[in-house]
């Protein structure tokens, strides 16, 4: 399998997986970078993404345009994905999506989304809000173009994710494994937090420390991402579409040691 056809069954993969995980239902989306082309990604053509197949993956542009001529319907907000990719070259994948856990955070800027827990430290201290209306106005919320693209990556800056106000939220991974990984535990550090709240009393957020800590430990590409990535694929009933070994979903050229 040619590195390029392994990034197309890794996506499948990933698609799969935020379906299974009720991170996507009908709608969001996952794309991942063309490694022999980084101003060009991959997405799949708009179909929910527990149904995707490889056929349905289209090459995009950073302009979120087809490079090749396409007659099937793309999904309308795909600019969130080319502007990302195109504001943050160290970003190799982008996910999308309308998780209910994360939305109280999006519209309640009193209780602010931080890591709670060990596995939510990899959504970053710092989780920004974008408000579409702050510049648009009154819009259907959906990112449609390249300007609403352009200015949610602004928003999103150098950090791992961005809540959308009344919307979702947007993240941003260095591969495919790492926003799907960031992308499942931000819903269940959003429940902890809330639960937490119920309790009442002080919120103990995970130290700065604790962050930096967890970061330095975590390896995109170590057994241990990779146990994950198996387990999901599996509980997803898409194992047989793992690459193996060594999954294109690491960057072009890197050790994809296990
Ligand atoms: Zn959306």
């Amino acid at each position: 399998m040619s590195a390029l056809d392994s990034i197309i069954s890794d996506l499948v993969v990933a698609n799969r997986i935020l379906a299974r995980e009720d991170v996507v239902d009908a709608y969001g989306h996952i794309s991942v970078r063309n490694p022999d082309n980084p101003k060009h990604f991959f997405i799949s053509r708009s179909v929910a993404p527990e149904l995707i197949e490889r056929d349905d993956i289209v090459e995009l542009g950073l302009d979120g345009e087809p490079v090749r001529e396409e007659k099937r319907a793309l999904y309308l907000e795909r600019f969130i994905h080319a502007a990302i990719l195109e504001a943050r070259p160290d970003i190799g994948a982008v996910v999308h999506a309308h998780a209910e856990d994360i939305l109280p955070f999006g519209i309640a800027p009193a209780t602010p989304l931080r890591p709670v827990i060990h596995s939510g430290s990899f959504i970053g201290a710092n989780v920004p809000v974008w408000d579409i209306a702050d510049r648009f106005g009154d819009t259907n919320l959906l990112v449609t173009n390249m300007q609403q693209g352009r200015d949610l990556a602004q928003c999103l800056g150098q950090n791992n994710v961005a809540l959308m106000r009344g919307h979702g939220f947007a993240s941003a991974g260095r591969s495919l494994i790492e926003v799907v990984r960031m992308s499942v535990y931000l819903p269940r550090n959003a429940r902890a937090l809330l639960r937490a709240k119920h309790l009442g009393g002080e919120i103990k957020y995970l130290r700065q420390g604790e962050i930096d800590a967890r970061n330095r430990g975590y390896s995109p590409y170590s057994a241990e991402t990779w146990r994950a990535w198996e387990y999901w694929a599996n509980k997803a009933g898409c194992s047989h579409m793992l690459s193996k070994p060594g999954s294109a979903t690491a960057p072009h050229g890197t050790a994809k040691k296990r």
